[in-house]
């Protein structure tokens, strides 16, 4: 691994995100380079101070602006208007479509049950002989 590819997964290093082989390799390489040693120390050092800020509030609208924006990048697919009012009840439409079957299930059931019973014996035809 070379220092250029070493430096681009500080990040993931440092958070162990890396895949076992290349946080070994990262960690050898570490050992070996004082250069790459050196920019690990200043991308630490940044990350602490990017820490010590203070969070900044975000301006007002600030959601809605950028749902707009996601609506009008995606051509409408995101964050269409009429979706933040109106949203159509799937899972209320599952439960019933649901519970339907679950009725038509045991109405099925109870009109098969009588067939499995023996059927009554019938009272033996006379057949009329010729004579
Ligand atoms: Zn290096």
């Amino acid at each position: 691994m070379d220092h250029e590819a070493v430096q681009e997964r500080f990040s993931d290093y440092l958070e162990s995100e890396l895949p076992p082989e290349e946080q070994a390799e990262v960690a050898a390489h570490l050992e070996s380079c004082e250069a790459c040693r050196n920019e690990l120390l200043a991308f630490r050092q940044t990350l602490r101070s990017l820490a010590q800020l203070p969070p900044i509030p975000a301006p007002e609208g600030f959601v809605g602006k950028v749902q707009q924006r996601i609506n009008k990048r995606s051509r409408g697919r995101f964050f269409r208007a009429e979706r933040l009012f109106f949203r159509v009840p799937f899972e209320w439409i599952s439960f019933v479509i649901i519970i339907l079957m679950l009725a038509l299930y045991i109405l099925l059931m109870q009109e098969v049950r009588p067939l499995a019973t023996p059927p009554p014996k019938k009272a033996p035809v006379e057949k009329k002989l010729p004579r």
